[in-house]
């Protein structure tokens, strides 16, 4: 549990700081969402699990087909991202709710004996 909370922590900074790097860098981030029935994300290149910020290139974010890239294989393909638009998933808001929802539920396991 620990572990999970702590590496939940990390990819919520991961993501803030990415986009705050994004937006300093003039990228524009744009409002995607989420639906409940969309499956997770992956890289269409290395086929890692994105999260939150999509990379997305531009033709297929024009064909509504989503080629989504990790943010790596996006810079690697397009180095000032030009050839990608940011999509993202979660408010910020909501990714902190999410976590301080997970930080209040008490650790069940050690009291149920
Ligand atoms: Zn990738």
């Amino acid at each position: 549990m620990q572990v999970y909370m702590y590496c939940l922590l990390k990819v919520l900074k991961q993501c803030q700081a990415l986009r705050e790097a994004l937006l300093a860098s003039g990228k524009e981030v744009l409002w995607h969402g989420r639906s409940k029935k969309e499956p997770a994300s992956y890289c269409n290149i290395c086929e890692v699990e994105v999260f939150n910020l999509l990379f997305v290139t531009n033709e297929s974010n024009s064909k509504k087909t989503y080629e989504i890239h990790c943010h790596d294989c996006a810079q690697k393909s397009s180095r000032n991202l030009e050839n990608f638009v940011v999509l993202e998933q979660y408010k910020m808001e909501d990714l902190i709710q999410i976590y301080d929802q997970f930080t209040l539920v008490p650790s069940l396991s050690s009291s149920s004996s």
